[in-house]
């Protein structure tokens, strides 16, 4: 009889950041979906990791703790995803206590702004959506869409949340190099998050990806949750001509018809993938 394959999926959200289910609840449902090795990467933060990790052990999966770090390189926002980092190191923690209180300045720069387009209480909706969690702009999304500023999350970005629009708010998080070498002084290895999605040329892309590679990055996602197969090839492509892993992630954060946690094409030839650390 054939070996079961190994069911990977490194890259999801909980509570802790803009995921609608607690850190405890997303292993779970990794559990129930036959995920073998979970990581959990809050943007920014590490706080879901120790209840993750506890569920893990119930559950019988294996949790790679990490975290996806929002970063700005040469003007455009790319997200790092840390993987098998040490939550306790020093230089991780302080790097994104930063981050987190850039966050709080724009949360509440967010909402001063929404506030003048007439979303008053944005700022206490987004907040207490994101309870002890980090506050997002998804927190916000919700928040209008809920609000009935537009029927649904795609559009209220579209009209609300990226630049130029009302509550659209500036930041220059950190540079992917910084990112980079807080992964690595915590132990991890980083991986540049869903390549496709910052809708760069391929001359962009590719300067990105040496930087990435040059400033010690590690891999690059090759499978995402919302890739059609020519996205995965595509994205494998890049991988094999930059000599970088492929990691594979569904970038879940909450339940729905589209985005599952485990649910992943396999890896296409000729890469080699990063959790052949952790079989
Ligand atoms: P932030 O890191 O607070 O700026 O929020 C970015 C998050 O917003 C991403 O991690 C996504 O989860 C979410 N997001 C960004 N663009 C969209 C979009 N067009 N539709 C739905 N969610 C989005
Ligand atoms: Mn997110
Ligand atoms: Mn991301
Ligand atoms: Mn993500």
């Amino acid at each position: 009889m054939p070996e079961k394959s190994l069911v990977v999926d490194l890259h999801c959200h909980s509570t802790a950041s803009d995921g609608t289910l607690a850190p405890t609840d997303v292993v779970k449902r990794a559990a129930q979906q036959g995920v073998d090795v979970l990581a959990l990467t809050d943007h920014d933060s590490t706080d879901g990791l120790d209840d993750a990790y506890t569920q893990a052990t119930t559950s019988g999966l294996r949790l790679i703790p990490g975290l996806e770090i929002s970063t700005t390189w040469q003007g455009k926002l790319l997200h790092v995803v840390g993987l098998d980092i040490d939550p306790d190191s020093t230089e991780l923690r302080q790097g994104i206590a930063g981050l987190q209180a850039m966050r709080d300045q724009r949360a509440s720069d967010m909402g001063n702004s929404l506030a003048k387009a007439g979303f008053s209480d944005a700022e206490n909706a987004a907040r207490e959506l994101a309870g002890d969690g980090m506050v997002t702009r998804t927190h916000y999304a919700r928040y209008l869409v809920n609000a009935g500023a537009a029927r649904d999350m795609k559009q209220v970005f579209k009209r609300y949340l990226i630049s130029g629009k009302p509550g659209y708010v500036k930041v220059d998080w950190v540079d992917i190099s910084t990112a980079i070498g807080w992964i690595r002084q915590a132990g991890g290895i980083a991986v540049l998050a869903h390549p496709l999605r910052y809708r760069l040329t391929a001359s962009w892309l590719n300067r990105v990806l040496k930087a990435f590679h040059e400033h010690g990055g590690t891999g690059v996602e090759v499978v995402c949750g919302n890739h059609s197969p020519d996205d995965n090839a595509r994205a494998a492509m890049f991988a094999r001509k930059h000599g970088l892993e492929a990691s594979a992630g569904s970038d879940f954060h909450e339940p729905g018809p589209w985005i599952e946690l485990g649910r992943l094409a396999s890896l296409p030839d000729q890469l080699d993938a990063v959790w052949r650390r952790w079989q």
